[in-house]
């Protein structure tokens, strides 16, 4: 089957070698590079943090989902992970920084070494876990999230609204942070029913304890009915595409 970031995607023994081949082509020769998103206030429009996101300038992987989905296949999603988050702290030391990781992270002792990168910038780093795709082996994973805790890392359910929701997640793992998904915030009006419906989440999370961003803001008129549903913090290329090194946030100009 054809890897596209899908769930689980199913690899024959002759794609995994090639795969195989490609992933460690890119973690041995380091052909990785770390770009930045901001988290911006939609209270006083100043960047909150910084999200990084992974790129692989040789193309060797089309997208970084496809890249991480075939690091998964070959057993390297860990090593993959932990080269992203060196070079990651590495590029954003002004601001806090929110790091992606993989579920498959949790399985293999990568995220608990302790000369990770996340333990000595603990107090500026939230580790974003995606919602859409589910977190395997709970029991683990909670216990490795509650040690991670215990030294000041603060957590994000990313992707919320996505394809396989799990309103569920956010009583679980009580993250300090929610990040709507783009499905929820693209072609998003004022008045609207999709617009009571992010209002709405945006309010349970609040009551959940956790603070909302929306994700994937293209337009201004966006950003304006994302303002009007409560949520805390924007991200999306009406205010800053991912760059290196940390960029700007510019706040368009509304109509
Ligand atoms: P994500 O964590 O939800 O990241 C947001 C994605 O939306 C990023 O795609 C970003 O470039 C894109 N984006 C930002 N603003 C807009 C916008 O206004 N409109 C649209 N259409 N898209 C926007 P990217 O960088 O291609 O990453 C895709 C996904 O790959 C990420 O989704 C994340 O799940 C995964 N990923 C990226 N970097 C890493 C990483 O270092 N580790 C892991 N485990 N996953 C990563
Ligand atoms: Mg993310
Ligand atoms: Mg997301």
């Amino acid at each position: 089957m054809q890897a596209n970031g899908n769930q689980n995607p199913v690899y024959s023994e002759e794609e995994k070698q090639a795969l195989s081949e490609k992933v460690d082509q890119v973690i041995s020769n380091k052909e990785l590079m770390v770009v930045f998103q901001p988290l911006v206030s939609l209270k006083d429009r100043s960047v909150f943090a910084y999200e990084a996101l992974a790129r692989n300038p040789s193309g060797v992987f089309a997208n970084p989902p496809v890249m991480f989905d075939a690091a998964v296949a070959v057993g390297r999603c860990g090593e993959l992970g932990r080269l992203v988050r060196e070079i990651a702290v590495e590029g954003c030391t002004t601001h806090p920084i929110f790091l992606n990781i993989h579920p498959d992270e949790f399985e293999d002792g990568w995220l608990m070494q302790p000369d990770d990168p996340i333990f000595s910038n603990a107090d500026r780093t939230f580790l974003e876990i995606t919602e859409s795709v589910p977190l395997k082996y709970s029991d683990i994973c909670h216990s490795i999230l509650r040690e991670i805790r215990s030294h000041g890392i603060r957590l994000a359910v990313d992707d919320l609204g996505s394809g396989y929701s799990n309103l569920k997640y956010i009583s679980d793992l009580q993250p300090e942070i929610v990040k709507l998904d783009r499905e929820l915030i693209s072609g998003l009006t004022k008045g609207t029913r999709l617009h009571r419906l992010v209002k709405s989440i945006v309010d349970l999370s609040v009551n959940m304890g956790a603070k909302v961003v929306a994700e994937g803001i293209e337009t201004a008129e966006e950003l304006h009915a994302v303002i009007d549903t409560g949520a805390h913090f924007g991200q999306g290329y009406a205010l800053a595409r991912p760059a290196f090194p940390p960029p700007e946030a510019i706040w368009p100009t509304f109509k």
